[in-house]
């Protein structure tokens, strides 16, 4: 039908795959007799328990859930390709950059990240961008967001810090005093808080905003020489937000807008491409420098530090089932290749741990043999071995120890680590007052322009307007201290809704 989109004819779409009915069985393959009618003594029952059609289908759709993403529950997937365009390999080894035009098939989920699957997809919120390369030295996933920061900088804060992005214990309420609270406790906070409430805070779809490593990490190339780096891929679409009054509006008429923009544009080989390009910051400069360059909470500024092209990423294939190839994929920035390290960064560290751990819990320990996981361009050799839901050959009659005599796969050192030294005192460091506020600071006088200016104070208001007045104070002296006008304004945009509840709490009496 010409009027429907792509997405709304799916199933016409796809009843031109099926020529013809295939026949229809239980999941053991038992041919099926009637589908439309449990088993029963008499027209009217009872149910008998020899009716297995019925009792096998039931208990499958009891356990069609799996448990949803802590975060990150609500997202879109596509796969396609990463293609070099510039050399890099005087900085790095990794194969996925080893030589101009050299391409990697990519599978990517793009995601809000506090709510639950079935909430808008025009939320204000931070989106997720998760790339996962498959490479013949196995998965890298880059996990990254649409922006280059975080809010926190140690992930001792993590768990603390979701919980008060989503639901009050008791009133299962999102809560101002809770989200307020937290972000003006914890000034780290304060520049991504800044970027969530501009007009990047709510994008137009997955195919308009740029995406970020976020992360510092390390390159390492050939001879074993290493840079730190930071990874960003530029919408080749052009950046496009939604003002608030949009994202409201969108969030009640199509709540799922963004994966529907997203699998229409493949659908209609309309493919979204993104060009990817690196910063690098040499061993030296990251001694010297006045900003820890592992600090989650910062960018490297790009004048220091210009971005550096390396290549191109095309998606041009929708999922051919969400749920084998969206819902179970699993991202973890565990995942390396030689030639692309971990930095000290805390939060990158405390992700190693938590991605890889969550994915046992929501697939099982072997979640790396789901398709979708699977590092099918490398070969997977190893003495791990059964477990739930084992899928594979299991690696046959390998030897399941190491070492051994009988020619089980061996470790090479070509592919070690960089060796690194590291020193300090062990403690635990509160990083609260690590310079909060000059790059927030920066991006207000430097980056914003007046109107994007009024916006961010517009929704920042309209958001910690619902917290207690104390917590509005908080908020108003740590914004001043990025930029007293900043604070100012806040200031009076509050004072604003506060003199228009006065108004219509009088008309009431
Ligand atoms: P630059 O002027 O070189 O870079 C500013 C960057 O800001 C741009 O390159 C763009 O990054 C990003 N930007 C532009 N408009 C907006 C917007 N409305 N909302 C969010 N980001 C926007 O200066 P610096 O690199 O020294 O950075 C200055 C400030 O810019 C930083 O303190 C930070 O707040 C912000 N910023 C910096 C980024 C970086 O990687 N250095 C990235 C994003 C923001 P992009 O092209 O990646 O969109």
């Amino acid at each position: 039908m010409a009027d429907r989109d792509s997405a709304t004819n799916q199933m016409e779409n796809n009843k031109k795959l099926l020529d013809k009915m295939e026949r229809l069985t239980t999941s053991t393959g038992m041919p099926i007799d009637n589908k439309q009618a449990t088993m029963t003594a008499g027209p009217r029952g009872p149910v008998l328990m020899q009716d297995f059609v019925f009792s096998d289908e039931m208990a499958h759709f009891g356990r069609e859930r799996i448990p949803e993403r802590v975060v990150h529950a609500k997202g879109a997937g596509a796969f396609g390709y990463f293609e070099v365009t510039h050399d890099v390999t005087k900085y790095t080894k990794a194969c996925v950059f080893e030589s101009i035009g050299k391409k990697t098939p990519v599978a990517v989920r793009f995601s809000t990240v506090g709510g639950e699957s079935g909430s808008a997809d025009t939320a204000r919120d931070p989106r997720g961008f998760a790339i996962k390369f498959y490479s013949e030295d196995g998965n890298w996933d880059l996990v990254g967001n649409n922006t280059p920061i975080f809010f926190m900088r140690d992930p001792i804060f993590f768990p603390s810090f979701i919980h008060t992005q989503k639901r009050n214990p008791v009133t299962h309420l999102k809560d101002p005093d809770m989200f307020w609270d937290f972000i003006t406790l914890r000034p780290e906070s304060t520049h991504q808080v800044s970027f969530l409430f501009s007009e990047r805070g709510t994008p137009d779809g997955y195919r308009h905003m740029n995406g970020y490593g976020s992360h510092t990490f390390k390159l390492v190339n050939k001879e074993g020489e290493g840079v730190y780096c930071k990874f960003h891929f530029k919408c080749d679409q052009g950046i496009r937000n939604l003002t608030a009054s949009q994202a409201d509006s969108i969030a009640s008429s199509d709540p799922d807008h963004s994966i529907r923009d997203l699998y229409n544009a493949i659908a209609t080989n309309n493919f979204p491409s993104w060009s990817l390009k690196i910063q690098v910051m040499t061993f030296e400069q990251a001694e010297k420098h006045r900003d820890n360059p592992f600090d989650l909470t910062k960018v490297w500024s790009q004048k220091e530090f210009p971005l550096i092209p390396v290549g191109k990423m095309v998606l041009n294939l929708n999922p051919r089932n969400y749920f084998a190839e969206v819902e179970q994929i699993a991202f973890a920035p565990a995942h390396m290749i030689p030639g692309i390290e971990p930095s000290p960064d805390k939060m990158l560290q405390g992700r190693l741990f938590s991605y890889p751990d969550t994915h046992r819990h929501r697939l099982g320990t072997n979640y790396l043999q789901i398709p979708v996981n699977c590092p099918y361009k490398a070969k997977t050799r190893n003495y791990q071995r059964d477990g739930p839901q084992c899928v594979t050959d299991n690696q046959t009659g390998a030897p399941n120890y190491y070492p051994n005599s009988f020619n089980g796969p061996t470790d090479d050192m070509k592919y070690a680590q960089q060796t690194f030294s590291t020193s300090g005192d062990v403690a635990r460091y509160n990083t609260k007052d690590d310079d909060n506020f000059t790059q927030p600071g920066n991006f207000w006088r430097n980056v914003l322009s007046p109107s994007e200016q009024n916006a961010l104070v517009s929704n920042m208001a309209g958001h910690l307007k619902g917290a207690q007045d104390f917590i509005q104070k908080r908020a108003v002296e740590n914004w001043s201290q990025c930029d007293k006008e900043w604070g100012r304004r806040l200031q009076a945009a509050l004072d604003e809704y506060k003199a228009a509840a006065g108004k219509a709490a009088t008309a009431k009496m």
